[in-house]
């Protein structure tokens, strides 16, 4: 019990309680074992390969040495009530950009392995932005809408999260903006795919598969949105007959989608970091 499923992972020395655990969403690394699930009675192991929520730092002590407590998507929602601001801002994606703060093995991350398909990683920090919508709406909150404010440089982000990929999208300067991250966001992490300027029905990675829709108060209901979300990705991702049921467009999108986008080592060794 404990053991950190892949010998890569590295373990720290023991953190404070008072650290708040981050629920990293990521894929399971190559394991002959795979890992086990957390949730009491869960008798599934997480295999590699499969989305899951690593609680780090977690609860369980291996040696001394803290480890994540690893679960299924659906499990951990089953314990953790993403009706609440708190638990959804602990979500995080491991990703081509986040997974320095995961204290992973960069030689494993480097390999390919936690780090989530561009698809996987969209809908997760859509997920996020929906819920947190839902819930500010529900408890009164006053939220400032940015993509409002004219000559925010944020409104012209906003533009490239939503609008990348459209035929109809117009790339907008954005000051100060990380040239790596601009070209991933508009090409293999664009949530659309369009066939030309005549395409009036583009293909879109929210409307396909984001399970919380962020004006629909009925999402909170549903425990099970994130899980829902990535389960309905990753099954069309993974589908040997994807040809026969979909048509070109979404077939092309889904490809591009289910890239895994790599770290910018590069630039990271040009900075001095
Ligand atoms: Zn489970």
């Amino acid at each position: 019990m404990g053991l950190p499923e892949d010998p890569t992972e590295k373990s720290s020395s023991a953190t404070p309680s008072s650290v708040k655990p981050t629920f990293w969403v990521e894929v399971a690394p190559p394991s002959t074992r795979g890992a086990k699930c957390r949730l009491d009675g869960c008798p599934a192991i997480i295999m590699p390969g499969q989305y899951r929520i690593a609680v780090y730092p977690g609860l369980h002590d291996f040696r001394g040495h803290q480890s994540p407590d690893f679960y299924h998507v659906v499990c951990f929602e089953k314990i953790a009530d993403f009706s609440q601001a708190d638990f959804v801002n602990q979500v995080q994606p491991v990703t081509w950009n986040t997974w320095s703060f995961r204290n992973l093995n960069s030689s494993s991350v480097l390999d390919g392995n936690y780090l989530l398909d561009a698809g996987a990683e969209r809908l997760t920090i859509s997920w996020k932005e929906a819920v947190k919508k839902l819930i500010d709406e529900r408890d009164g909150v006053e939220t400032k809408d940015d993509a409002e404010t004219k000559d925010d440089p944020s409104a012209a982000v906003r533009d490239l999260l939503d609008n990348a990929g459209s035929s109809k999208y117009v790339p907008q300067e954005i000051a100060g903006a990380n040239a790596f991250e601009l070209r991933l966001l508009s090409s293999t992490l664009a949530p659309n795919e369009s066939d030309g300027p005549e395409d009036t029905d583009e293909w879109n990675l929210f409307d396909e598969y984001l399970v919380a829709r962020d004006d629909d108060q009925k999402s909170l209901d549903n425990r099970h949105t994130l899980g829902m979300t990535l389960f309905l990705w990753r099954d069309h991702v993974d589908k040997k007959r994807i040809e026969e049921e979909l048509d070109p467009k979404a077939i092309r999108a889904i490809k591009r989608l289910a890239v895994t986008p790599m770290p910018d080592i590069q630039g990271a060794f040009l900075r001095g970091l």
